[in-house]
């Protein structure tokens, strides 16, 4: 089949990172958008943009049959989910691969298995990934067996959903008194938000890091790993700056962990991008997910490796083989990203509106992958990311130094920007020697407040 078209099934900064990726490679593009994007200026850079929907994601970016709807109408070849949306979306995948067309991600049943925390945590254990300690499984509904399990884990723990994501559907627990009621709270929650009331708990870490692995493999054998990140610096476990390669871990054990995450893809024909994710605490690495899809942080992967993460992810998706061995993969320098939402700096309150005036940063090794222009509109129904601005250096210290600058330079009316939160933390003594841990960026705030 020749692919000529590509339906982008996302919105903003990704949409319009996928559609340039297509472009190096002849594709046209189809961009979908709801209501409430109809106006935004990324649309007329795509080849056609067509309405899907209303304002509200379940109608639709999140819509399956609208947007296979769209995908018939234009007689796309090929869909590219971007992150977040129906982009692991197993059902979503398949109905992709039903109507004949290409689903620009892994195949479906391997979406569905990474999918659930629980079967891609067993999976990888048996394939010699390493794994944080927990449940081998789901927590039963008898409270004295799940007693049984907690004690033999060993307090503190984590009650996770095998369904969730986004940070959510999480539960520490420190002693055996307030089990029950953290199961309870936990499966309810995990009930509501992703319709799974399944439930596990792990080992809760007290001072990792969070590591992870880029992969992209052409589901025929051939797969590279391109480096790791840290993504320490979260707030509510969302991950606000990310950097490569991850200060401090000593390359080796990053190149271990990297043939290893490539010879489990390998051993399910895995197809695709895709990211292993990793808590590092004292010298050890826990495998907690895997995320089958293009990555928010991605860039800095490219500016250290050099390689167009999107424009390999769909080649491979189209059939093409891989063509780069992991002797060609050399990472080199520094990238950190800085991820600009539209909301207040430091409590994190949404800030949609207009955008009315916008001015973004530039210069040596600094990039900016944004949709926003001045005149933008940032619905208030969408995740609060807007803009990432992506700085690389010689080393760490010349990276954060141009970050600094740049985020100096980035001005916008109408909307607030998190963009003070970022410079705080990037002037931090802790985060400046390095001494990160996925409760850094809170510390830091905590001592400011
Ligand atoms: P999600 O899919 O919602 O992102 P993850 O399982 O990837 O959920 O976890 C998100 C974050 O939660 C991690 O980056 C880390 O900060 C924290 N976390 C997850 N599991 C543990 C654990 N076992 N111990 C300590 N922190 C954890």
């Amino acid at each position: 089949m020749s692919v000529r078209s590509i339906l982008i099934a996302n919105r903003g900064e990704i949409a319009l990172r996928i559609i340039r990726a297509c472009r190096t490679l002849g594709l046209r593009t189809i961009a979908v958008c709801s209501e409430a994007d109809r106006g935004a200026a990324y649309l007329a850079l795509a080849d056609r943009a067509v309405c899907i929907g209303g304002a509200a994601a379940d109608t639709s970016y999140l819509d399956i049959g609208a947007v296979m709807l769209a995908a018939a109408a234009v007689g796309a070849d090929a869909i590219h989910p971007g992150y977040g949306f129906l982009s692991e979306n197993g059902d979503f995948a398949e109905a992709v691969e039903g109507a004949g067309l290409i689903f620009i991600g892994p195949t479906s049943d391997v979406v569905r298995l990474m999918g659930d925390k629980i079967a891609a945590k067993a999976k990888m254990r048996e394939l010699g990934v390493p794994c944080v300690a927990g449940s081998h499984g789901a927590l039963p509904d008898d409270p004295q067996l799940c007693q049984a399990c907690a004690t033999e884990v060993g307090y503190p723990l984590i009650i996770k959903a095998a369904g969730g994501g986004g940070g959510r559907g999480m539960r520490i627990v420190r002693d055996s008194a307030s089990l029950h009621q953290a199961i309870g709270a936990t499966r309810e929650e995990a009930r509501r938000a992703f319709a799974n009331p399944t439930i596990y708990l792990e080992k809760f870490l007290e001072h990792p890091r969070h590591v992870e692995i880029q992969v992209i493999c052409d589901g025929g054998g051939e797969g590279v790993w391109l480096g790791a990140r840290d993504c320490s610096m979260q707030r509510r476990h969302q991950k606000l700056i990310e950097e490569a390669p991850p200060p401090g871990v000593p390359e080796a054990n990053i190149a271990e962990l990297g043939e290893r995450c490539v010879a489990a893809c390998r051993a399910i024909g895995y197809r695709g991008v895709g990211t292993f994710e990793f808590l590092y605490q004292d010298g050890i690495f826990a495998f907690i997910e895997m995320n089958t899809r293009i990555q928010v942080e991605h860039p800095i992967t490219e500016e250290t490796s050099g390689i167009d993460i999107v424009r390999e992810q769909i080649r491979v998706a189209l059939g093409e083989p891989l063509g780069l061995r992991q002797s060609e993969v050399t990472c080199r320098g520094h990238a950190i990203e800085c991820r600009i939402n539209a909301e207040h700096p430091f409590d994190g309150i949404p800030s949609p509106g207009r955008v009315e005036s916008w001015l973004a940063p530039g210069g040596p090794g600094i990039r900016v992958d944004t949709h926003i222009v001045a005149g933008s509109e940032v619905p208030s129904h969408y995740d609060s990311l807007i803009a990432k601005v992506i700085a690389r250096g010689e080393d760490r210290s010349e990276c954060i130094e141009r970050m600094l600058s740049a985020l100096a330079d980035l001005r916008a009316e109408g909307i607030r920007l998190n963009t003070e939160l970022h410079s705080v933390v990037l002037k931090d003594a802790s985060f400046r020697d390095a001494r990160l841990s996925i409760h850094s960026l809170e510390d830091i705030l905590r001592r400011r407040a």
